[in-house]
């Protein structure tokens, strides 16, 4: 999830009812505009509106993993009209947040729905991410639309579908930003999408409402770079298209995160004291970090070593 949606969120909402009380009509809602990446000539990158969104062209018709935020799943199809005149058949979501998952209410009622089957579940329930306000996030999209959007299909470790130039490999590595993180691999075209679980080269958002694990996600990472082979680009779940090499990287930062945490903790650190040491380690060049990530992180990785 991206902060700035949160606060862009509040801040509308701020401003419609100062606009009201000022006796002003309502403004006109701002376009939804969606940029478009060409990966590949069948593959693009769907930039705006929450989460990347990647349209793969097969022989038959189109695979969209990830559909944004309420409202931009309409704007995805009008997108996709325009590349292909090929009808969607099928919707994967890398994970269960609103920013990847709202938009699935608006496509065609006929259209299969892919998910990690834990996801599944999260998607069920819909529960507020760790770190979220409540306030952010509608209560649950798919309830109000009678169960459309909602998964058909589901796999543990491991699925493939279609072959030769249309496969798609569906891959679940363990718990990290979720306990239901896909990488959605393209074999053919040597890319991937890896969702949230690689957002961008930041301290991940850690949901431990809906599974996720601070511990665990270094291990996660490294075993996804270890698997997955004959892939030059990857499509993350916030950010640029990266490379294997960048993801190896994320899951050494990852694991050093959680080795830092450690020692602070057996040292005896508040996750206030812990928080307030953190420094980006200066060979993780382009990286940033803020400092409520940070302390968020530093409380749910606590959590979870105090549980052992
Ligand atoms: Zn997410």
């Amino acid at each position: 999830m991206k902060r700035g949606i949160v606060l862009g969120v509040l801040l509308t909402a701020g401003a419609l009812s100062m606009a009201a009380a000022a006796g002003f009509q309502s403004p006109t809602p701002a376009p939804k505009v969606i940029e478009v990446e060409k990966l590949r000539d069948n593959l693009f990158m769907l930039k705006g509106g929450g989460g990347n969104t990647a349209v793969f062209v097969r022989s038959n018709g189109v695979v969209v993993v990830d559909t944004k935020i309420p409202g931009w799943g309409q704007p995805i199809l009008d997108k996709i009209k325009e590349l292909t005149d090929k009808p969607v058949t099928t919707i994967i979501n890398t994970h269960t947040h609103f920013d990847h998952v709202s938009g699935n209410v608006e496509f065609p009622a006929n259209v299969d729905v892919v998910v990690q089957e834990n996801t599944k579940t999260n998607m069920q329930k819909m529960s507020v991410a760790t770190g979220m306000p409540p306030s952010a996030v509608p209560t649950n999209i798919f309830q109000d639309h009678n169960g459309r959007g909602l998964p058909t299909r589901t796999f543990n470790d491991r699925l493939t579908l279609g072959a030769g130039a249309d496969q798609i490999d569906l891959y679940y590595f363990g718990r990290g930003h979720t306990n239901g993180d896909a990488w959605v691999v393209f074999p053919a075209l040597r890319a991937m999408h890896a969702g949230d679980i690689f957002a961008g080269k930041r301290p991940p958002l850690l949901d431990a409402n809906n599974g996720g694990s601070g511990v665990a996600i270094g291990a996660s990472l490294a075993k996804a770079a270890a698997t997955i082979k004959n892939v030059d680009s990857i499509i993350t779940g916030h950010s640029t298209v990266m490379t294997m090499d960048e993801l190896k990287q994320y899951a050494d930062f990852n694991t050093d995160f959680l080795t830092w945490v450690e020692a602070e903790l057996k040292a005896g650190k508040s996750v206030d004291e812990a928080a307030a040491e953190y420094k980006l380690p200066e060979k993780y060049t382009g990286y940033t970090s803020s400092p409520n990530q940070v302390k968020s992180n530093v409380g749910v990785i606590y959590d979870e070593l105090k549980k052992r």
